[in-house]
């Protein structure tokens, strides 16, 4: 073979794995309301997935066992494949001690005070169990196969009830010295901003999660008076989804309240680049759907403002993988626990 062939065959491998070079591990991402689960290839494809719905006050226990019932579905089928799990990845809300594989705090699920996850999911399987924040396995999820794929260096944030964040940098997972780091929901952009049930005022989350989203449309209706999409709703049935799609629809009152929303992004975005000098920005969640009315507000609040060290402008794109991203990472987290500073 000649030299040009052998390095055309190199090419054709690392494109297109082949079955034997393919890896594969289960990964699970609990939610608020559901735990998502499926065998994650080293290709990114996702097999076998399902969607449980769980009760996030039910208790540790209740949640345990939907997991164990999940990695026996999972090992299953792996059989039947006849593949082996390198591992089980786990994506999990709330704050998580890496170093013990515990769950610090998660707030809005009942009993996981320093709940030691990994030791009981480790006593329940034979595989080696990987732990995160359920952000941060999102943005490796991103980073292996999503729209994180080209860049080393990114700040991921998703924008739902809450606001998470995560940091990549080096092509790997930066979570801080005890796994606390990318809380960027919790920067503070406004200092006489409302309070936050962290004990700070004016955190990015209170200003831009959907709670305050809907809370400043309504305020927003009642001083314009206006007649439009959004007032076709009644006030507490007001979803942020349903403000980024009357956006979309040019509704002003919605346009209005998106166009606050990349105002205070834009602010956190601006510290977070000259900070860390990310190759990109990645938005997540549902209302990063509602594209031009908010990422062009972003935009120009970021492009308002000098950077001290950089003249070129840094992409703020969309997340890709959507509502899978937090299975696809957990599993990539397993499949390349270099990925994460994690024991
Ligand atoms: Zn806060």
């Amino acid at each position: 073979m000649s030299w040009e062939e052998e390095s055309i065959a190199v090419a054709e491998q690392k494109e297109g794995m082949s079955e034997e070079d393919l890896r594969w591990a289960i990964g699970l991402d609990l939610g608020g309301s559901a735990l998502k689960a499926g065998l994650v290839g080293t290709d990114g494809s996702i097999t076998d997935f399902e969607r449980t719905p769980i009760d996030r006050l039910a208790g540790p226990q209740s949640l345990l066992e939907a997991m164990e019932v999940e990695i026996s579905r999972l090992t299953g089928q792996a059989v039947m494949r006849g593949i082996e799990p390198a591992g089980v990845g786990v994506g999990c809300p709330g704050s998580i001690e890496r170093a013990r594989g515990r769950i610090h705090k998660s707030p809005n699920f009942r009993g996981w005070e320093d709940f030691p996850l990994r030791d009981r999911l480790t006593r329940m399987t034979n595989y080696p169990i990987c732990l995160a924040n359920d952000v941060n396995a999102a943005a490796v999820g991103e980073l292996k196969f999503g729209a994180g794929e080209d860049y080393d260096n990114f700040v991921m944030i998703t924008l739902g009830t809450g606001v998470g964040g995560a940091l990549v940098i080096g092509g790997r997972l930066y979570d801080g010295a005890e796994g606390f780091a990318g809380e960027i929901g919790h920067m503070v952009v406004d200092p006489d901003g409302p309070e936050c049930p962290c004990g700070n005022r004016g955190c990015l989350e209170r200003l831009v999660g959907a709670e305050a989203l809907v809370e400043r449309a309504v305020v927003l209706l009642e001083e314009s008076g206006q007649q439009g999409i959004l007032t076709s709703f009644p006030p507490d049935e007001l979803t942020p989804q349903q403000i980024g799609l009357a956006a979309l629809d040019g509704d002003s009152v919605a346009r209005d309240v998106l166009t606050e929303m990349g105002r205070w992004l834009g602010l956190a975005f601006i510290s977070l680049i000259n900070v860390l000098d990310p190759d990109c920005i990645l938005v997540g969640g549902g209302i990063a759907q509602a594209g031009p009315p908010l990422f062009d507000a972003i935009r120009r609040t970021v492009g308002d403002h000098p950077m001290s060290g950089t003249a070129r402008v840094v992409p703020i794109v969309t997340a890709t993988l959507g509502p899978r991203a937090g299975t696809a990472g957990a599993g990539a987290l397993a499949l390349w626990p270099e990925l994460t500073s994690a024991p």
